[in-house]
Parts: C-alpha cells; sequence; structure tokens
C-alpha cells in the first residue's frame, strides 16, 4: 500500500459534437465556473463554440467552447456504483454522478477497478464496521457497492490466484484523505487475513507513531503527512499476515526549525509539551510550546471562533479546545493524542526506556532550538552564545549525552586543516559567524530528528495493445527539466551546492539561462498570473506542470538541499556517551561522509537522495500487480457536505481519471496483461490454443463463446476474475455474475 503522487496524464473526453450526440433540445453538460459543469441546452453551433441556454436561467445564454460540452444522461439525479454503468461516459457525467452519490453520503465510486474516493470530513455511520469488513471478504469487485474494502480484498485475492504481489496506490492532493484510506486498508487486511496475533496491531498501531513525528498541521489539513510511505505487508504461502514494514520518503526536514504561518511543527512536539506526565517534564525540562523557538514560529495565529465553529469537527468541539491557549490549535487535542500515542507505542512492543529515550531526543532538539548568538565583539569576528541561553545549553547536552562545552565549540566553531603543497596540516579552529552559527544549529537538529524518524526502516504491462487513440499529455519534458543529468534544476543546484560561494540568486540565474526557451520554464515577472508578480526574476521561476503552473519561490532552495553537517558537530553527536544518541548516527552515511573530507563542510544532496527513494519505489511497484484509489479533496474549508464541482473536476482530470474515460468508452473497460489471462484461461481452451504465446493466446480465444456454451465454468471464473475482462479481440464482454 503506497502513498505517492503517480505520474498523472489528462485527456479531455469526447465532446458532444464528436460524437455526433448533440440531438434537438437534449440537455448537456456545459462548464461552470464554480460547479464545473451546469445543465443547458445547445441553442446554436458555430465553428469553434457553442451557444448554451443553462436550464434553470432561460432566456439567459452563453457561449462555450465545443470541447467542453458534454452529453448529459437523461435522468441526472440517478446515479451509477460504477460510473462505466451510464450511457455517457465524460468528465461531466463522471463529476455528476460523483456529486450526487456525495450528497447520499456515498463516497466511493468505481470507474471500472479504480476507486474514487471523496473525502467525507465527517464520520459515516457503520461505513468501516467489523460488520462491513466481513461483508466484503472473499467478494469480486462490483458485487458490493465500491468500498475501500472491495479494493483490498481484491488485491488480496489477486495475490493468492496470481501467486504475485500486489500493490494499492493511493493518490490525491493534501487532505483528500490517502492517510485515512490507508489505514482502512491495513486494518481491514489485518482484520480480515490476519493470524489474530500482536503482529495484526503492530502493522496498524505503527502508524500513529509515524504520524506523531511526522505529520503536522498545515494549512491544507490538520494531520498532513509531510513523508511518503510505501507500506509492506507480508502473507505466508498460506495467505495470512506475517508481518509488515513501512519504508518512508524525504522528511520535510525545514519544518523542524520554521513553520509557514498558521502552520506547526511535528505533532509530536506539542504532545509531548502537552501530556508527558510532570515527572517527565521536569526530567527533560518541558514546558509550554510558547517556549520553544522551533514551536512559535508559525501558528501564532488563531481561527476567530467564528470560524472555528465552522471548522471544528463535532467529536472535537468542546469549550476547553476553543478557548486553547497560543500554539494549542483549537482543532487538535495534543493531550489526548498524547495517551493514544503511548498506548500506540505500547502495543507496537516499545517499552518504557525505548520510549523516554525518543522523547529525549525529541526535548534536547526543542533546548537545542533555544540556543542563540550574538556577535562576539572582538575583532575574530565570530559569535558567542547569547548570555540567556546558558540553560538551553546545559539541558541540550544533557539530554543529547554531550559535554556542554564541546558543544557551545562545535556551534560556534568550525575545523579546518591548513594545507601546505597539497599536504594537510594542523588543525584550526575558525569562528563563525552568528548567521554561520545558527545554520549550523538548525542543521543540528534537523539531522537528530531526521535521524529519530528514520529509526524503525529502510502499470502496466507495455504488451502492444493498439491504444494509440488515447489522446494524453505526457509530462516526460517537464520530468526531464527537473530530473536529467546536468542540465535539469536538481543537478543544478546540486552543482550550486558545491560552489565555494553558493547562492539562491545564482542557482535561480543559471535555472533561467540554461532554459531560456523552454516551454515549461518562465520567470515570475512574465507569468501572466499576477500572484507571482511579487517574485523577483531572480527569486523565482514558473514551471507548468501537467496541473497548472507553479511557482518555486527559491529563498532557501541551496540550505534546503544540504544534508551536510558540519565535521565538528556531526563527530561530536556520532561520539556522543549516550548510548541512544550515538546509536542514531552509528550507521549513517552521514558521519562517514563527513568524516571523510573532514575540514570542509561536505555536501550532501538532498534531491538526489530523494530521486534515489523514488527511484527504488517504483522498481518496487513495477513488479507488482497495482490497484489505484485516487482521493478527491471537496473543499478548501476541510468541512463535510460541501462539495466544490470546479475544484473536484480539475482533481479528476488531473489523477488520469478523464483518461481512464475514454478508454472505457472506447471499449476497453479493464486492461489484463496478456499472460494474466493466458494463465486464467488456459485449462478451459485446447491444446492447440494453449500451445500459442500468451498474446497470441488471447488473440485468438474466443473467451465469450467459451462461457457461452460452458455456463458450469461461469461461477468459477467470476469468483476469480474481476467482472469485467478485456476479452477476445478487445471487445467488450460485461459478465452477469
Ligand atoms: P496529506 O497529503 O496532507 O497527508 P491526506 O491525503 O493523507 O493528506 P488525510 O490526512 O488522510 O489526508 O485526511 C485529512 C482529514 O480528512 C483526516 O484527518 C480526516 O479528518 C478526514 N478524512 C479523510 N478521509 C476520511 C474518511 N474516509 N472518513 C472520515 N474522515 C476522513
Ligand atoms: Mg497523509
Amino acid at each position: 500500500v503506497s502513498q505517492f503522487v503517480s505520474k498523472p496524464t489528462r485527456v479531455m473526453s469526447p465532446t458532444c459534437v464528436e460524437r455526433g450526440e448533440m440531438d434537438d433540445g437534449k440537455p448537456v453538460w456545459a462548464p461552470h465556473p464554480t460547479d464545473g459543469f451546469q445543465l443547458g441546452r445547445i441553442i446554436d453551433i458555430s465553428a469553434d463554440s457553442l451557444t448554451i441556454e443553462p436550464l434553470n436561467q432561460k432566456g439567459k445564454t452563453f457561449q462555450a467552447p465545443v470541447n467542453q460540452v458534454f452529453p448529459a444522461e437523461d435522468d441526472v439525479n440517478k446515479h451509477v456504483e460504477d460510473n462505466c454503468s451510464l450511457m455517457y461516459l465524460n468528465e461531466a457525467t463522471l463529476l455528476n454522478n460523483v456529486r450526487v452519490r456525495y450528497s447520499k453520503d456515498k463516497i466511493y465510486t468505481f470507474v471500472a477497478n479504480i476507486l474514487i474516493a471523496v473525502n467525507p470530513y465527517c464520520e459515516i455511520p457503520k461505513l468501516y464496521s467489523p460488520e462491513t469488513i466481513k461483508q466484503y471478504q472473499g467478494r469480486s469487485l462490483g458485487t458490493l457497492p465500491p468500498h475501500v474494502y472491495a479494493i483490498a480484498d481484491k488485491a488480496y485475492r489477486d495475490m493468492k490466484v496470481l501467486k504475485m504481489s500486489q500493490s494499492i496506490i493511493v493518490s490525491g492532493e493534501s487532505g483528500a484523505g490517502k492517510t485515512e484510506n490507508t489505514k482502512f486498508v491495513l486494518r481491514y487486511l489485518t482484520t480480515s487475513y490476519g493470524t489474530g496475533q500482536d503482529i495484526d496491531e503492530r502493522i496498524v498501531e505503527a502508524n500513529p507513531l509515524l504520524e506523531a513525528f511526522g505529520n503536522a498541521k498545515t494549512v491544507r489539513n490538520n494531520n498532513s503527512s509531510r513523508f511518503g510511505k510505501f507500506v509492506e505487508i507480508h502473507f505466508n504461502e498460506k495467505n495470512a499476515v506475517v508481518g509488515g514494514f513501512v519504508s518512508h520518503y524525504l522528511l520535510e526536514k525545514s519544518r523542524i526549525c520554521t513553520q509557514g504561518q498558521e502552520e506547526r511543527n511535528y505533532h509530536i512536539f506539542y504532545r509531548l509539551c502537552a501530556g508527558a506526565p510532570e515527572d517527565i517534564k521536569g526530567k527533560f525540562h518541558l514546558s509550554s510550546p510558547e517556549a520553544f523557538r522551533y514551536l512559535s514560529r508559525g501558528c501564532t495565529r488563531y481561527f476567530s471562533t467564528k470560524d472555528s465553529d465552522k471548522l471544528v469537527p463535532q467529536n472535537r468541539k468542546s469549550p476547553e479546545h476553543l478557548k486553547a491557549g497560543p500554539l494549542k490549535d483549537p482543532l487538535l487535542d495534543d493531550h489526548a493524542d498524547f495517551n493514544r500515542m503511548c498506548v500506540a507505542m505500547k502495543k507496537i512492543g516499545l517499552d518504557d526506556t525505548e520510549k523516554f529515550n525518543l522523547f529525549r531526543v525529541v526535548a534536547g532538539v526543542l533546548h537545542l532550538g533555544n540556543i542563540d548568538f550574538e556577535e562576539a565583539g572582538s575583532t575574530s569576528g565570530g559569535c558567542v552564545l547569547k548570555k540567556t541561553c546558558g540553560q538551553s545549553l546545559q539541558y541540550c547536552a544533557e539530554l543529547l549525552g554531550l559535554d556542554e562545552e564541546d558543544l557551545r565549540v562545535s556551534l560556534t566553531t568550525r575545523v579546518m586543516h591548513t594545507t601546505a603543497g597539497g599536504v594537510k596540516g594542523t588543525a584550526i579552529k575558525v569562528p563563525l559567524k552568528v548567521e554561520q552559527a545558527s545554520s549550523a544549529r538548525d542543521a543540528l537538529a534537523k539531522a537528530i530528528y531526521s535521524h529519530l524518524f528514520d529509526h524503525e526502516q529502510e502499470l502496466y504491462q507495455r504488451e502492444g495493445l493498439g491504444v494509440n487513440e488515447v489522446h494524453y499529455v505526457d509530462n516526460q519534458d517537464c520530468i526531464d527539466l527537473v530530473e536529467s543529468k546536468l542540465v535539469g534544476i536538481l543537478d543544478i543546484l546540486d552543482e550550486e551546492n558545491r560552489l565555494p560561494q553558493p547562492s539562491d540568486q545564482h542557482f535561480t540565474e543559471t535555472v533561467h539561462s540554461k532554459h531560456k526557451d523552454h516551454f515549461r520554464l518562465t520567470v515570475p515577472r512574465k507569468s501572466k498570473l499576477t500572484v507571482h508578480r511579487n517574485v523577483r526574476d531572480d527569486e523565482g521561476f514558473i514551471i507548468r506542470h501537467f496541473a497548472g503552473a507553479v511557482c518555486y519561490e527559491t529563498t532557501q532552495f541551496v540550505e534546503k538541499n544540504n544534508d551536510a553537517l558540519h565535521t565538528s558537530l556531526a563527530s561530536l553527536v556520532s561520539e556522543s556517551k549516550d548510548k541512544f544518541i550515538g546509536e542514531l548516527f552509528e550507521n549513517s552515511n552521514h558521519s562517514k561522509d563527513t568524516k571523510q573530507k573532514a575540514g570542509k563542510l561536505s555536501f550532501i544532496s538532498v534531491g538526489n537522495k530523494f530521486k534515489t527513494q523514488l527511484n527504488i519505489l517504483l522498481e518496487k511497484l513495477h513488479s507488482t500487480g497495482s490497484s489505484f484509489v485516487r482521493c478527491v479533496k471537496p473543499n478548501l474549508k476541510m468541512v463535510g457536505h460541501r462539495f466544490e464541482g470546479a475544484q473536484i473536476l480539475s482533481q479528476l482530470q488531473c489523477s488520469g481519471m478523464v483518461s481512464v474515460l475514454d478508454l472505457m468508452q472506447g471499449g476497453f473497460p479493464s486492461r489484463a496483461p496478456f499472460h494474466e489471462l493466458y494463465n486464467m484461461y488456459k485449462q478451459y481452451m485446447p491444446a492447440k490454443l494453449t500451445r500459442l504465446d500468451p498474446r497470441l493466446f488471447c488473440k485468438f480465444a474466443e473467451f465469450d463463446q467459451i462461457m457461452k456454451s460452458d455456463p458450469d465454468h461461469l461461477a468459477e471464473l467470476v469468483k476469480r476474475v474481476n467482472k469485467w475482462l478485456i476479452c477476445s479481440r478487445w471487445k467488450k464482454v460485461q459478465w452477469c455474475a
């Protein structure tokens, strides 16, 4: 089960005119700025536009581009579980179907075997109950209402039948429900196919702990995952759950030191401050979040009570939350969440010592953040710790098992080796300026926290199908712009980091000059979007992604791309007296790398790390069968029962759903690799056919004929495969179970 954004494609569905479906007076779907589409009638036709009269505003007409008007179903209030059973398959009927279902609390919809999940932002009674879990076990896709459980069960059955690992790819924008749906899948599989032992619970309970350290409140989601994750569930030869593994990808490290307006640092910090028992608070010198610089830089403004009336979910709306003080977000109950987290820690088998170790390091990071510097006032040009920070230094050293004096020196100086004639000479301590010392401190905090976070871890088959008719926008050029060797933006950034004096501005200028005429890249000032005009040209660039243009402001890019620690700081922590801290850094390349290049602040590329991790993930995915869950965020206010059509439409377009519809309309309801069909059917076919290779076999086998002549096989086959299959000569065959 993985959560990541897949490489999407966007296509337009066949329109009314192209499909010749513009009967006189029949209602059509025409564009609407906020709802996505509105019902109307075509009054007049010109070369490239249509005159539309909205059904609910007789006499008022407007023009719409020909390619944005679609045929509507006869009954627009009807909804179907699988969008493919509609008469007209296009983006407008898909949106309408999803809308009608959402209004009835039916948040899941199939488009063939792809599941669309719209975030309800409220609890839907019984939707995930143990009884519901039971219902879905062993049932073919399409025999019960669409549900993420149906997808989980299909993946499980495919694994059993095909003897092949399966992936469920959950995608969608921030707040769309990826994390929640992934948790439901895990719960479903462990409940249904677990052995009833500890391990089932552990797989499920690993989540709250990961979320404590890797999730944070952002403006888009109060519980936003700031890392990608790949969850593996391992089954034994009897197809029972025997283990699990979570890999995570690129934690957002900058959040550890600074947060955006109205955003917070990782949950764990606030939970510890709010919920830790008094003795732990005393031992770790914890107080309220305002006392810590790393926690008080973002979330300083609060929703007014009026707003929070709208925003606070019913189950969290207690007067206590509403009068919560600064940094206590009214939507989050840090105290209760601390207790829940401790229960989860226990369930996954962490003992008290391990738990305290985690908390101790978290507290150490907070005290580290409070260490501040001022100019030394001498001729050295260096800096010293501010007088008021003595206690923070002492607490930090104590909690991380470091020598106080060593920490002070390592934070304010850097060790360099003199060289003469290429020979390494004596080590000298170079004083750091205030800003240098501050970034060294932040780099240390990020390194410690991310090591802590890393502590529990480490598509389609192209078989020459004739699907050329599908028009999709290939975004390979965009990927190349970012990723390609030497001239790609990531490599340019790495180059900048290696310069003696790297700067964000110089990096930005290089990007512009290397891609002056690139169709995907432009400078902010030239942008038509006024919102980007206040970004200077040397402060950013705009990339036209498939889903729209994004302005990247490059401030801090150079700093954020560097994972390296000063040699002295890296060896300081790796040699900590504290066993736990020492172990955190023991096996990391980090300390090895920095030691090798002693004397110089080496550079460890964050961009490159990300690229490598993604490639490993893609390799894993390619070796498995896949199912897809496309999560959709219904509105920006994050409230229930509010369907913002235009927003949702753009998510459906960008998730590739519209291209899927196009395939379906063309008569390919689902795709299966030839070898899969071959394996499934060979036992029912004459020998002269089974001798052929899978591709030819599929070409000549008349599956539907066999179904008719031998109905006994039907029941068996329906049990094994999806309701729809691509069958003989890619002709659509519908089976009735
Ligand atoms: P991010 O990319 O920011 O991590 P996400 O896609 O993982 O976002 P979630 O954290 O899963 O989003 O969902 C956001 C919130 O929406 C949840 O905290 C929960 O309140 C609500 N939510 C999501 N799915 C459901 C659901 N099926 N039922 C009820 N509430 C839900
Ligand atoms: Mg998430």
